[in-house]
């Protein structure tokens, strides 16, 4: 599944290319996860201003309104001047005086949602219960320490589940956890400030650092160019279990939690 990284990545591949822009035709393919929302003429005319990110979706400003666009499960975005003809999973084309936007999405979780503007009713749907943006200014340690002694739940799920701080999916949240050497069992509202101080500097770093290198290779990701990312040889314990600790040498374990995978070293990483 695309990450925070992996659509930053995205975004910073085409933002700067698509800017101003003018919107020629849509092509609409198979049903994705959530219909439109306008019909396709109202599209035809309008510039794309900017592209922004909030969360795992990618804002682009129309000069009336913006387009949400989430990659889902399995979804990517390319932008070329002469793509090839869409084939069958290539499910929504934007035909642009600078390139054609598309959205090539095989299991069709991702979506294209036009909204009015970012409190009309579908955008508050879809953005307004993301929690703090990990890279942006207004995640501090007292709001995201303040933010874990309200919750009761296993801090990697607390992680998970976005409310607080959103972007920290399943990969980042091992690795973070690994880096602050905290168990990803450990209650949140039982993790003290310095903890939670070594933790919001650790998933600074961990999405940073994943950024940088391009995301991960996990699954089929690959940025608006067509080029895989690079961050997932780099993991100290996702998908590592029964290896040894890179720093320690303990054997990696793995648990499930909610569903998912968890991955950590019982050494390093305190309850
Ligand atoms: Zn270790």
């Amino acid at each position: 599944m695309p990450e925070l990284p992996e659509v930053e990545v995205t975004r910073l591949s085409f933002a700067y290319r698509i800017a101003g822009a003018q919107i020629e035709s849509i092509r609409v393919g198979k049903p994705l996860r959530w219909p439109l929302g306008c019909s396709m003429d109202d599209l035809v005319g309008c510039r794309v201003q900017a592209v922004r990110r909030r969360g795992k979706y990618l804002l682009l400003d129309l000069d009336h309104g913006l387009l949400l666009i989430h990659l889902g499960m399995s979804g990517s975005l390319t932008f070329n001047r002469t793509p090839p003809m869409p084939g069958v999973h290539d499910h929504f084309d934007m035909q642009t005086t600078q390139g054609v936007l598309r959205l090539h999405d095989p299991r069709r979780f991702g979506a294209v949602v036009y909204a009015t503007n970012e409190v009309s009713p579908i955008a508050q749907k879809l953005l307004g219960k993301l929690g703090m943006e990990p890279l942006g200014a207004e995640f501090d340690t007292v709001r995201f320490h303040a933010g874990l002694l309200r919750r009761r739940a296993p801090i990697k799920q607390v992680l998970l589940a976005g409310e607080l701080v959103v972007g920290v999916g399943n990969i980042y949240a091992s690795e973070a956890l690994f880096r602050a050497a905290i168990r990803p069992t450990a209650r949140a509202d039982g993790i003290s400030r310095p903890r939670a101080m070594r933790l919001h500097q650790a998933i600074r770093e961990i999405l940073t650092i994943a950024v940088q290198k391009g995301g991960s290779t996990l699954r089929d990701f690959s940025n608006a160019q067509g080029e895989a990312g690079h961050f997932q040889a780099d993991a100290m314990v996702y998908a590592r279990a029964g290896h040894p600790c890179k720093v320690c040498g303990t054997v990696v374990r793995t648990i499930r939690q909610g569903q998912r995978s968890t991955f950590f070293c019982p050494t390093c990483q305190k309850p």
